[in-house]
């Protein structure tokens, strides 16, 4: 089992198997379990050991129990994404009579609506958490409305396959956000992984589909309704489909070579083995002039936090590890968190560029699709679905699927876990 203290130091491991054997002395990788059988040389990092967010959360509590006073919605979120969602149909609407190709479209879209929709992702994110306002209904409204400059329907699809990401971290079959096989195997070279960071967007929009089902709700009814009622009514009204082509471009470069789409990659590839260094702990940073701690047999860590500027227009995404050990910690207490628990989080090894993030990802040899923690049981499907998986070539048994309806009262203490 893994402990916080594990976590905490700075581990830098090997991708593959066999060159983590090598490296050992007694030939043995910690935490390190055969990965499933399958058709494809597996080169992910297979763990049985339990995610490190439980235990760390575990040991802040008991350090420093004030911290759970952190938990609760925040007001201020509805009203960055009224003014986000105002900014966003403002410039769609002014550049009605632009062309797609043309200048002002194409930069207001990079510099502007890229940023915006991702600000609007995330405020999407920070709502499926509740933290917007106590009704668990009031912020399913919230997210229909965030959704709007968005184009697409998402944040009613959205919120199970995050929520279970969060209780099923790193669980093949479970975790979304993990690449699958067959997209590591296709994508394990330099070109293919600028393909996967131009259009990461629809990595993320589509292989949850493959994964397994959530139930369809009267909330994925309203949001689809009201997406497409406003989609109309922006073409109709401003009589050019260009302000509806500007929301979906932007949406498009939100997740594609941007830097606030750096987040995607930061948050749980692991960085451990890249030729130069950018990873190192911000204790490391400090005392030995940013050189890595060489430990070489511990796991690679599987959440990174990113400590730059950027996490101002991003919700504080980038303080990772801290949200997954708080999910009810909102936005703008994730930095009080970090401070309140220093000696936890100082120690991690974290990003501090998001640009570096998605150029070393692509560059690197030693980074890339494999470089995620993976686990072949626990973890559940939080509001319920169908496993439909077996594709990919990960499937897990469906005995280790067990589904849970989460519990829709607003914020307890016993949900600091969701
Ligand atoms: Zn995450
Ligand atoms: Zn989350």
């Amino acid at each position: 089992m893994s402990s916080a203290t594990d976590t905490m130091s700075t581990p830098h491991l090997r991708v593959s198997a066999e060159k983590s054997q090598q490296d050992l002395p007694n030939g043995e990788t910690l935490g390190r379990a055969p990965p499933p059988k399958s058709s494809i040389e597996d080169k992910f990092f297979w763990t049985y050991t339990e995610e490190p967010h439980r235990s760390r959360r575990q040991a802040i509590i008991k350090a420093h129990p004030e911290v759970t006073k952190l938990c609760g919605p925040e007001p201020l979120t509805k009203y960055v994404v009224l003014g986000v969602v105002s900014l966003q149909i403002t410039c769609a609407y002014l550049l009605r009579n632009n062309s797609m190709l043309s200048w002002p479209f194409l930069v207001t879209a990079y510099l502007i609506g890229a940023t915006a929709n991702q600000n609007l992702f995330l405020a999407i994110h920070e709502i499926s958490h509740n933290l917007a306002f106590r009704s668990p209904m009031a912020n399913r409204l919230l997210a229909i409305f965030a959704n709007l400059p968005i184009g697409i329907p998402y944040s009613a699809a959205f919120r199970p396959y995050h929520l279970t990401h969060h209780k099923s971290i790193g669980v093949t079959g479970l975790d979304t956000d993990l690449p699958t096989a067959l997209e590591a195997l296709f994508l394990d070279s330099l070109l293919g992984k600028a393909f996967f960071c131009t259009f990461q967007i629809l990595f993320y929009a589509l292989r949850p589909m493959f994964i397994y089902s959530p139930p369809f709700t009267p909330i994925h009814l309203l949001n689809l309704v009201v997406q497409l009622s406003f989609d109309y009514a922006l073409v109709r009204l401003t009589g050019s489909y260009q302000p509806l082509f500007y929301l979906i471009t932007s949406s498009f470069l939100a997740g594609s070579l941007h830097p606030c789409a750096g987040h995607f990659i930061a948050e749980h590839y692991f960085f451990s083995n890249v030729k130069k260094g950018g990873t190192e702990s911000i204790r490391d940073l400090k005392t030995s002039n940013g050189k890595k701690n060489p430990i070489p047999n511990l796991p690679p860590p599987e959440t990174y936090s990113y400590y730059g500027p950027l996490n101002i227009l991003t919700y504080n995404v980038g303080l990772h590890n801290e949200h997954h050990d708080f999910p009810a910690v909102p936005w703008t207490k994730l930095p009080t968190l970090h401070r309140i628990a220093s000696e936890f989080y100082e120690t991690l090894p974290c990003h501090r560029s998001w640009t570096w993030v998605i150029w070393t990802f692509i560059t690197d040899s030693d980074a890339g699709m494999w470089c995620r923690v993976k686990r072949s049981e626990g973890g559940r499907v939080v509001g319920g679905g169908t496993k439909t998986s077996g594709r990919g070539g990960e499937g897990i048994s469906a005995a280790s699927v067990k589904p849970e309806e989460e519990g829709e009262d607003g914020w307890k203490e016993s949900e600091i876990q969701n």
